[in-house]
């Protein structure tokens, strides 16, 4: 479903998805509703590929994508949700962690991925996560987060985020087809702010250079303790030990990603066998 104001124009959107998506075989839409198509992929590989990329906009309007599920008819298809990375800024450097961003992409919505290294950190401008986000209620900004007793204002960009209100902070019309009293520009709630630019994803994988093989004392390899980071902490990066590299903290990221394109391609795959009524 396109989340737009109003009807699209639909041979441009079928052409349009069709290029953007670059798939290997075709795909096939049939219109079943106002911004509403059902679309056959020929070969599972380029199904995956889309789900794996979403979000997807058409005319910059969300195209919120929902697994076929043939019980169901259009009516009963709920649009509410759609997968986002969102990066989360102004964290404190100890809290960036598996733990901590789990919670964090909890109140988001459906985790699917909190991006860290193979020991459960998550260091950088910010802590990216794969959020399975509710598009009928108002994108959050941001959350107070309390961590070791300190109170810290942690806000929200959502990586290719389409069309949304400045006013109200939801997706399904711009501020133009808001029914919200108007606000003067510089009150606004939300606003472009909230985009974040696409990461490369070769960018943020946490290459480490130096040798692999150096071995240091027990005593003085850096870690983790009680949520502190010691100051020697940052150079674990970069001389990992074996020791480190088994940490009990699991690979999410890894793990999650397969699981997301799993369960999506176990509900879409019926679609290769459906069969549009006559
Ligand atoms: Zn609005």
């Amino acid at each position: 479903m396109i989340v737009a104001e109003r009807p699209v124009n639909r041979e441009a959107f079928k052409t349009t998805m069709s290029k953007v998506w670059k798939c290997k075989s075709w795909i096939q839409f049939s219109e079943v509703g106002t911004n509403k198509f059902l679309i056959e992929f020929n070969h599972k590989q380029d199904l995956q590929q889309v789900i794996s990329g979403r979000p997807w906009s058409f005319d910059r309007w969300l195209v919120c994508l929902q697994p076929f599920e043939g019980h169901r008819s259009i009516n009963e298809v709920l649009f509410h949700t759609e997968v986002f990375w969102v990066q989360v800024f102004n964290m404190p450097f100890a809290s960036m962690t598996q733990e901590v961003g789990t919670q964090i992409a909890e109140h988001l919505g459906r985790v699917l991925t909190v991006q860290t290294d193979e020991r459960g950190i998550g260091w950088g401008k910010c802590m990216r996560m794969r959020v399975e986000v509710d598009i009928s209620k108002a994108l959050q900004r941001g959350i107070f987060l309390t961590f070791e007793g300190k109170k810290t204002w942690v806000f929200f960009k959502y990586e290719r985020l389409p069309n949304f209100c400045f006013k109200c902070g939801v997706i399904k019309h711009d501020q133009k087809g808001c029914n919200e009293a108007s606000t003067s520009k510089d009150k606004l709630q939300y606003g472009s702010w909230m985009r974040a630019p696409a990461v490369n994803e070769h960018e943020v994988t946490r290459k480490r250079y130096g040798n692999e093989t150096c071995h240091q004392p027990e005593e003085e390899q850096p870690r983790m303790e009680e949520g502190k980071v010691r100051d020697e902490g940052q150079n674990c990066q970069e001389k990992p030990t074996k020791e480190n590299q088994h940490s009990k903290l699991p690979d999410v990221d890894k793990a999650e990603t397969k699981t997301e394109n799993a369960d999506m391609l176990s509900k879409f795959q019926t679609v290769e066998s459906f069969q549009f009524p006559i």
